[in-house]
């Protein structure tokens, strides 16, 4: 159902740029407690605006790029957020290019694939990657806060395990030895996660 803006306090209010209902209850869940009151609408729920070109560079100027166009579209206080894997024995990559790492934007089959291929060769040892958060906070008077987090683990062999999404199968996380993200409850994820300690980031500066 679509909200009216007019029907928002927008002293009250933060739209989340993102189409994952999820994210927006993550995000609520942490920012609610250092910002109590507040309302966090999701996007989608004021009405279907065009998705801007992320053509940022990092993760943080991607975000940015995300949070001031809700901004400018809702004239409401925005927050996004941009995600992806880190792995060493590639210089990075997939990074920013992280959903459409294989080429069709959003197929972690296809992105799980040529990530094991691509590591094919490489030692356990040497197959370390984290995942990486930025979330960007622009306040109605444009001001901008960014809150980052990583989560520090190894590239596994195969894919393990049925829940998370994206490269969550083939990642085995520091934190939670012997098993893969996507082995985990989702409580277990959100505790350790980039996301969770990129928006504890961003909350510590409210
Ligand atoms: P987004 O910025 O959150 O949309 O993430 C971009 C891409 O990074 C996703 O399509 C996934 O491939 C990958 N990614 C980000 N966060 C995660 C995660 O928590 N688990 C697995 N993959 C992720």
């Amino acid at each position: 159902m679509t909200i009216d803006i007019l029907d928002l306090d927008p002293q009250k209010t933060v739209v989340v740029a993102t189409g994952n209902a999820h994210k927006v209850v993550e995000i609520e869940a942490i920012l609610s407690e250092v910002l109590p009151g507040v309302r966090f609408v999701a996007l989608g729920e004021l009405g279907d605006f065009p998705e801007p070109v992320e053509d940022g560079d990092t993760f943080t100027a991607n975000a940015l790029i995300k949070a001031r166009a809700a901004l400018e579209q809702t004239g409401l206080s925005a927050i996004a957020d941009d995600s992806g894997l880190v792995v060493d024995a590639l210089d990075g990559a997939p990074g920013i290019y992280s959903a459409r790492y294989a080429g069709n934007h959003g197929n972690d089959e296809a992105n799980n694939n040529k990530l094991l291929s691509e590591l094919t060769f490489v030692d356990e040892d040497k197959r370390t990657a984290h995942f990486h958060s930025s979330v960007v906070f622009v306040k109605k008077d444009g001001t901008v806060l960014v809150g980052e987090g990583n989560c520090p683990g190894k590239i596994g062999y195969a894919p393990k395990g049925k829940n998370g999404f994206g490269y969550d199968p083939l990642f085995l996380p520091e934190a939670l030895q012997g098993m893969t993200m996507a082995q985990l409850t989702p409580e277990q994820k959100n505790s350790i996660s980039h996301r969770f300690y990129a928006l504890k980031d961003l909350a510590s500066q409210l």
